[in-house]
């Protein structure tokens, strides 16, 4: 065989592999989605990240993703995700091992041990969930809490099994496009991802641009 075809065959086989690693990290990564609440009521990826490392000298947030209830600078039902979620590593977030190595943690702003889980949030953690299981292959009765993992009310006694399955199955088509589009966004950005080209980042600017020209239409005819 000649170098040349040797070196093709090298290069072919080296992308062939990257290609399963892509494919099979996120199919296999997490068991679980194990939800929690942040238990105040003005947080965000900043504050929570802060408020770990000075509390147990973390060196980020113990969760994968975060969902904003509008308190902050982040819109309500957008995602933040952390550095934990970007490489798909582990969480220290609860005391079982088990949890913390295979569950994806996804943490929702708020106290829902003193309050119901507000309405404009509902749809926007349905979304959030539904897009997870769809991208990481997670079973409904997978969705999980803080709480199934060790002696804990996270993420508190307002939000319950059946209260999440309600959501999911009524109220995330509901989400709004914005909402639903940032969160995908996000939850495609991780280093292991393969993204589908439609939701590659250039194909969501020619959207964006595209959308931008469209509204400028009447101000071009003159309405
Ligand atoms: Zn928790």
């Amino acid at each position: 065989m000649s170098r040349f075809f040797k070196a093709c065959f090298f290069l072919i086989s080296i992308l062939a592999i990257a290609i399963l690693v892509y494919i099979a990290v996120p199919w296999y990564r997490f068991n679980a989605i194990i939800i929690h609440h942040s238990a105040s009521n003005n947080d965000n990826y900043a504050s929570i990240k802060e408020f770990h490392a000075k509390s147990r000298g973390w060196r980020d947030a113990a969760y994968h993703l975060i969902l904003s209830n509008g308190s902050t600078y982040v819109p309500t039902g957008y995602l933040e995700a952390t550095g934990r979620y970007h490489y798909l590593s582990f969480s220290p977030a609860t005391k079982d091992p088990e949890c913390n190595l295979q569950a994806l943690h996804l943490c929702i702003v708020g106290n829902y041990n003193q309050r119901e889980l507000p309405q404009k949030l509902r749809a926007p953690l349905a979304y959030a969930l539904r897009s997870l299981q769809k991208k990481y292959h997670i079973r409904d009765s997978r969705i999980l809490f803080h709480r199934d993992c060790n002696g804990t009310a996270c993420p508190g006694r307002f939000i319950s099994k059946e209260k999440i399955k309600d959501w999911v199955d009524l109220q995330a088509d509901k989400c709004l496009p914005k909402i639903k589009n940032q969160q995908l966004e996000v939850i495609d950005a991780t280093l292991m991802s393969f993204n589908p080209p439609w939701r590659s980042p250039l194909a969501l600017e020619i959207v964006r641009f595209s959308r931008s020209c469209v509204r400028l239409i009447p101000s071009w005819s003159g309405s």
